[in-house]
């Protein structure tokens, strides 16, 4: 059946490529991959879909990649091979194979013995064997493939680095396939020179093997090749044995093979099953798409193994770390924080950074108009100054009669004075009356001097504790004259219980003397027959807070004003500055209060301010 194909190749090289332009349309290549186990993949040295996979992206498009998985493991007798090689006769009876490619070394040895069958032409690229395999055969003609360098002495000493004192070393492996293999490494060990006593558990059943590993000393390390077929004849999957004998071992299992990780062993130097699966399939077009000759090509000796580890077995033998090769690869770690929480932290951290960044602008803009308002407050307190000096010129005339009155009664008096001591015999008791008088007079014109300078004073903004009826008696000194010339009363509504608040003062006295001049001046517009009056009252709000008010009877303000009269040089006096009641919600404000004011034309107007009450002294 495959004597065409051989037939093909034995034509001449020009035909041959003629042959090999015309099957590029019409016929492809083909190549029949045998692999020894049963598709699973399991305990193969090459992985077969990988295999699969790097033939046809390394090959043309127009190859076709037929497998068959010959299961020669679990059924080693020659009747099998025997019978599959029937089947697989009648299966590909129209096939022509442009080359055999066998995965492990017993698909090797079928696909040699039975290469008859193939076209003994067909040229066989082998994979998924070792070094030492190879090198014991003797290849036939048209064989070459690829080989993985393995080294029994490697894993001992790798192992023998790790755990330190080992002096015992227990090898498991297949009795049929490593026998021979293990006997060489006891050779390899004798000719190493290497003290190191080797028990090689080959040819054992499972059982036995199991109960052996269970009790060993704290000087053995346990070297798994893994194990297909035990002396009993049953057939295991190795990887999964693997995980079965590592609760059975009392000590840990290092491996050879990269698959073998995560079944519990301690690791070892591994090789992968999907290495060197792209170096075969270079020779694998070499032989088929360049009709190289298989025998001119050499084996490939491919080392792959990397130090690999798993971490959790390296902390359930407490292994330090640092007996480790350099370049190990730790499989298998605790995620640190960062890789459990990469996303959560990463969050946080952006949340944190963008709210600080908000904290710190909030924070600069809160300085930024502190700075502002101080600067405000500032010429805010020289406009006051300067709107105090106005309103005491403005009162000059009603400040300079209150002088006059005491002074007026001083110099009487002291005339009077001088007639009683020039009296013979002088009225000294008289005098001494009228002296008094005269004292009482100097402090009455003394009083309303401080008063005026008090006024007058500039300084920094002080709330303090300020009685209110002390207040009111140093504005009215400086008013009274004023509001008598004017027709208006001023009174008081003195709340209970109510005698000072916390306030600047100074600034507290202008705020009130401003509030009076502008009810003063609006009730004297009162309609007759009413007399013109202004109220100063103060009552507590509840218990901790005074709300001071100054009422009068004048004419009101009209709605359409009253969001206006708070406005800088808003007046509708034909001598006005439209700068009083401007300070005087400034004052409020630097207070932390607000200045309102309720009218309706024709009935008053009233202003109105919170202050915190100050505690009773
Ligand atoms: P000025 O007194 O220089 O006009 P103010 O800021 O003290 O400046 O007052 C602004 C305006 O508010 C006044 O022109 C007046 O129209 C109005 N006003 C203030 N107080 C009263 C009041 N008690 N009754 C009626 N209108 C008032």
């Amino acid at each position: 059946m495959f004597s065409g194909g051989a037939l093909c190749r034995w034509l001449p090289g020009i035909f041959l490529a003629f042959l090999s332009l015309a099957a590029c349309g019409a016929q492809p290549y083909r190549v029949l991959v045998l692999d020894q186990g049963d598709y699973s993949g399991n305990g193969q040295v090459t992985d077969l879909a990988a295999l699969r996979a790097a033939i046809t992206e390394i090959l043309p498009q127009s190859v076709e990649v037929y497998s068959e998985g010959l299961d020669l493991q679990r059924f080693p007798a020659v009747e099998h091979q025997m019978r599959t090689m029937r089947w697989l006769r009648e299966k590909y009876r129209d096939k022509v194979f442009d080359a055999i490619v066998t995965v492990g070394p017993e698909s090797l040895d079928f696909a040699i013995r039975y290469r008859r069958e193939f076209g003994l032409a067909t040229p066989i690229v082998f994979s998924g064997t070792e070094k030492y395999y190879i090198g014991r055969l003797a290849l036939p003609p048209g064989v070459t493939g690829v080989a993985m360098v393995s080294s029994i002495s490697d894993a001992i000493e790798l192992a023998r680095k790790v755990i330190p004192g080992a002096s015992e070393v227990v090898i498991l492996g297949d009795a049929e396939s490593q026998s021979d293999y293990l006997l060489d490494i006891s050779r390899e060990f004798i000719e190493a020179n290497v003290n190191q006593q080797i028990n090689v558990m080959t040819g054992m059943p499972v059982s036995a093997v199991r109960e052996a590993i269970s009790h060993l000393g704290d000087d053995v390390v346990i070297i798994y090749l893994g194990i297909t077929n035990d002396s009993t004849g049953q057939y295991f999957l190795p990887d999964r044995l693997l995980a079965e004998l590592v609760t059975s071992a009392n000590q840990p299992v290092f491996v050879t093979r990269r698959k073998f990780m995560g079944s519990g062993a301690i690791g070892g130097l591994v090789a992968d099953s999907v290495d060197g699966a792209r170096e075969l399939a270079h020779i694998v077009r070499r032989v088929v798409v360049d009709r190289e000759d298989a025998s001119a090509i050499p084996v490939m000796y491919l080392d792959t193994r990397r130090p690999a580890f798993d971490m959790r077995v390296l902390e359930r033998y407490r292994v330090d770390p640092e007996r480790l090769p350099a370049a190990s690869e730790i499989l298998y770690q605790e995620p640190g924080l960062w890789e459990r929480y990469a996303y959560q932290i990463v969050l946080v951290t952006a949340v944190v950074i963008v709210q600080t960044c908000l904290i710190f602008v909030l924070i600069s803009e809160y300085r930024r108009r502190r700075r502002a308002e101080m600067k405000f407050r500032r010429s805010m307190f020289d406009l006051a100054h300067l709107n105090r000096t106005a309103a005491l010129g403005e009162l000059s005339a009603s400040i300079s009669h209150e002088l006059n009155q005491p002074l007026a009664a001083i110099m009487s008096n002291a005339e009077s004075m001088q007639v009683m001591l020039q009296a013979n015999p002088p009225a000294i008791e008289e005098a001494s009356d009228v002296l008094a008088d005269v004292l009482k007079e100097n402090q009455r014109a003394s009083d309303i001097i401080r008063s005026m300078r008090a006024l007058f004073r500039k300084g920094e903004f002080a709330p303090v504790a300020c009685g209110l009826d002390q207040i009111l008696q140093e504005v009215i000194r400086v008013l009274s004259w004023h509001a008598r010339s004017k027709d208006v009363s001023i009174s008081v509504e003195a709340g209970e219980g109510v005698s000072a608040v916390v306030a600047d003062r100074v600034q507290l006295q202008q705020l009130v003397l401003n509030l009076l001049m502008n009810g003063i001046e609006a009730a004297q517009q009162a309609s007759p027959p009413a007399r013109g009056e202004v109220v100063f009252g103060y009552r507590s709000v509840d218990g901790n807070s005074v709300e001071l008010y100054v009422r009068d009877n004048g004419p009101g303000i009209r709605r359409e004003l009253l969001g206006r009269i708070f406005d800088a040089h808003f007046t509708t006096k034909d001598s006005g500055m439209g700068m009083g009641l401007a300070i005087c919600r400034a004052i409020a404000e630097a207070h932390g209060s607000r200045l309102d004011v309720q009218s309706a034309a024709g009935r008053g107007a009233r202003f109105c301010l919170i202050l915190p009450a100050a505690l009773p002294t």
